[in-house]
């Protein structure tokens, strides 16, 4: 069974989460530590607990999301995991990074590419691979069935839904995303989002202004 920890990183207040399960196998998913200080909070929090770093997701490559891959990789030895639709975002990054203000040395080592429709394994435990764009092109949720929960990244949030006036952006994908890989997963299901609180299917089914039920 995975349990989970989530911590909250950078000026953008992203969500970077750990799942690991008895053997304390951990998955690092989104890093999104920016400053040293948040650097050393994971490395702490990981360390701490005796917990192993095993292998490092995300679920799509906005700078919040990816700035502390290079990090994880240089500490943990962690190979990168992302949809190959999302290479050009990671590519595009650190520009993004110099456009706000928040520079930072990009991940560049080897890169396994997910599929939508398999599994990525933790020990024993087996996440799903969703394929969810919308909000970025290659937008990837992780769906852990036996705990009853995703993580959903950019997705869906409370009462909100990712932003869709950026590049490779579309209410429409991301809509038609929410509708069919989320909307139809059981309503007690629990979204661990990239921004904010966790919410589950069921209370945005019901309130989610912006895609509705
Ligand atoms: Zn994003
Ligand atoms: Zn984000």
């Amino acid at each position: 069974m995975l349990n989970i920890k989530s911590f909250t990183f950078s000026p953008v207040q992203e969500n970077t989460y750990l799942l690991y399960n008895e053997e304390k196998d951990c998955c690092i998913i989104d890093p999104g530590c920016y400053f040293p200080k948040e650097r050393d909070e994971l490395k702490t929090g990981i360390e701490k607990t005796g917990l192993k770093p095993v292998l490092l997701l995300n679920t799509h490559c906005h700078l919040d999301h990816v700035f502390g891959n290079k990090f994880v990789h240089d500490t943990w030895g962690l190979t990168l995991h992302i949809h190959e639709k999302e290479k050009s975002l990671l590519d595009f990054a650190p520009m993004s990074g110099e456009m706000w203000q928040l520079p930072f040395d990009n991940y560049e080592g080897p890169i396994v590419y997910l599929k939508e429709g398999n599994s990525i394994k933790i020990g024993q435990d087996e996440l799903k691979i969703l394929f969810t764009p919308g909000h970025s092109p290659g937008s990837v949720s992780f769906y852990y069935e036996p705990g009853g929960f995703i993580i959903g990244g950019d997705v869906l949030f409370q009462g909100s839904i990712g932003r869709t006036d950026l590049p490779g952006a579309s209410f429409e994908v991301l809509e038609n995303s929410i509708r069919t890989q989320f909307y139809t997963l059981p309503d007690e299901t629990v979204v661990y989002s990239g921004h904010g609180p966790e919410t589950t299917i069921g209370e945005e089914k019901s309130n989610n202004p912006f895609v509705k039920f």
